[in-house]
């Protein structure tokens, strides 16, 4: 049997792309994830299929399994052979009994590697725009746990030692008890004017911030509702933060926008706002599968070199056909010479991923101006003409072309339907939260919404989301469902979407 291994992990303060390389690789890579709650779920999706993944709690003032526990599970799995990732917040070894879990290894001669993470003062400071260290302010940092043992009614850290060090002072687990700690550096002698941060969240979108006087610090967190975890910061530096900030200051930052495209789809949107600042709510509304017609897709594949024109009225139309295309044919030249035609920019670009030319793109995208378009080529007439689309959608196009007497045939190669929401994480905080943006990037995003209403009645003082639509397709199906529209994209691409989004909140 091969030796088992564990890797002490550090997650990084949050944002999962604050993950180091070497990290990301052992989550890929492990059999068994052991993880605690400071980590964003992000993390976790990255695991290769079959990994074991196992939550060991350690929230303050819940339940969470004991630490010989903990490191009971890391021993057993290592054991049996397995390679274990033990993914902690931050860094293992700055808060996280790292050295404990170390040591519990050593003692039964497992081997380990210990992998170093972004801690939370660092990544909270860079996302405040603090300089831990400045040459005019602060010459040393130190980092302290603000947490102690609730039974006692000692005080056990000695705040004077602090106070009197002149550094930066980086406050971990302190937020409940900011009142005792300020008192006690106060007393100590530090000065009430002592710019103070605290951070809940930080390197999130969720992140929350204040800032304030030593004096004055345990009212602005009570006022600003601040809770754990958080981070406190305590000197001089944090007088930069106003002027430093950079994070806060995103287009979108403080905004959280729901998207309702497919699962496979809703990365590179959900990618882009991120970076923008937003805290995105991914609602999978509907799943996108393939669904060819066998007999169909014979009878076209065999006469394929007979068409003229080959239409596309989606991106997952382009997918699926080449998905079933590529099943049958290894050259991409059995599509003899046809003509190739796309309702809009994300379709073509999908064609031209294959290296194929688009003929005609209409400068609007819906299916009427595709198949006028199509007319203006003057080709059309007895031209045999083949459809791609999904199991819906409007009939406008081919209604346009048997006018004009082509000869259209169609292929349906993938099937579109409604997703059980109730379970799911993100359709939870937009029942209890809302969003305070929505985007719909398809006709059929928008049907499934309105079928799903139920699962996604918000909560009364849940904020009310604008919405958003990627074209005039797809508002002209919001209309039809009286959904009401904010803002229709003017391209219609997720580029354009994005733009409306950030023009309306900015
Ligand atoms: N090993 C971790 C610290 C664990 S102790 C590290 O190196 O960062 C847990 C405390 O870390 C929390 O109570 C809070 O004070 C701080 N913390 C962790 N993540 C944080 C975040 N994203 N924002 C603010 N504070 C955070």
């Amino acid at each position: 049997m091969s030796k088992g291994m564990v890797y002490l992990v550090g997650a990084g303060p949050g944002a999962s792309d604050l993950v180091t390389v070497r990290g990301k690789e052992l989550i890929k890579q492990c059999d068994v994830l052991v993880y605690d709650y400071l980590v964003y779920n992000e993390l976790l999706t990255w695991t290769k299929p079959g990994c074991i993944k196992a939550y060991v709690g350690k929230r303050s003032g819940f339940h969470s399994k004991p630490q010989e526990e903990i490191e009971k599970l890391l021993i057993d799995y290592a054991q049996e052979g397995l390679m274990v990732v033990r993914l902690k917040g931050g860094d293992p070894f700055i808060f996280g009994r790292g050295g404990e879990e170390a040591d519990a290894l050593l003692k039964s001669g497992i081997t380990f590697e210990i992998i170093p993470g972004v801690t939370a003062s660092v990544g909270t400071a860079a996302y405040l725009g603090i300089p831990l260290t400045h040459r005019n302010d602060s010459s040393a940092v130190v980092l302290v746990t603000g947490h102690e043992d609730p039974q006692k009614t000692e005080t056990v850290i000695d705040w004077e030692k602090y106070a009197k060090l002149g550094a930066t002072l980086c406050i971990y687990m302190g937020v409940t008890k900011i009142d005792k700690i300020s008192e006690q550096l106060l007393r100590a002698g530090m000065s009430p004017k002592t710019p103070v941060a605290i951070v809940r969240w930080a390197t999130l979108p969720t992140q929350k911030s204040c800032i304030g006087k030593l004096g004055t610090i345990s009212k602005t967190v009570v006022d600003a509702d601040l809770k754990p975890p958080a981070m406190i910061i305590v000197g001089d530096v944090v007088k930069d933060a106003p002027r430093h900030s950079w994070f806060e200051k995103k287009p979108l930052f403080g905004k959280r926008v729901a998207i309702t495209r497919t699962r496979r789809q809703s990365s590179e949107l959900m990618h882009r706002l991120h970076q923008l600042g937003a805290e995105v709510l991914e609602l999978p509304l509907i799943k996108v599968s393939s669904a060819v017609d066998e007999e169909v897709k014979e009878e076209v594949f065999a006469e394929l070199g007979s068409y003229d024109w080959i239409v596309f009225s989606s991106p997952n139309g382009v997918r699926f056909f080449f998905d079933a295309f590529f099943d049958e044919f290894k050259d991409v030249r059995s599509l003899g010479f046809l003509r190739i035609a796309a309702v809009g920019p994300s379709t073509a670009n999908e064609i031209n991923k294959l290296h194929l030319d688009v003929e005609v793109l209409p400068e609007k995208h819906t299916g009427a101006e595709l198949g006028q378009a199509l007319i203006d080529t003057g080709s059309i007439e007895h031209a045999k003409v083949l459809i791609v689309k999904g199991n819906q959608g409007s009939d406008d196009l081919i209604k346009l072309l048997e006018e004009k007497r082509a000869i259209v045939d169609r292929i349906e190669v993938y099937k579109t339907e409604a997703t059980d929401l109730s379970q799911n994480a993100a359709a939870e905080k937009f029942r209890k939260l809302g969003a305070h943006g929505i985007t719909f990037t398809s006709g059929s995003t928008v049907r499934s919404f309105v079928k799903q209403a139920k699962a996604l009645q918000r909560a009364k003082d849940a904020e009310i989301p604008k919405t958003f639509s990627i074209g005039p397709v797809t508002s002209k199906v919001m209309k039809e469902m009286h959904v009401p529209l904010i803002k229709e994209a003017k391209e219609s691409t997720l580029d354009g979407l994005v733009e409306a989004i950030v023009e309306e909140f900015s």
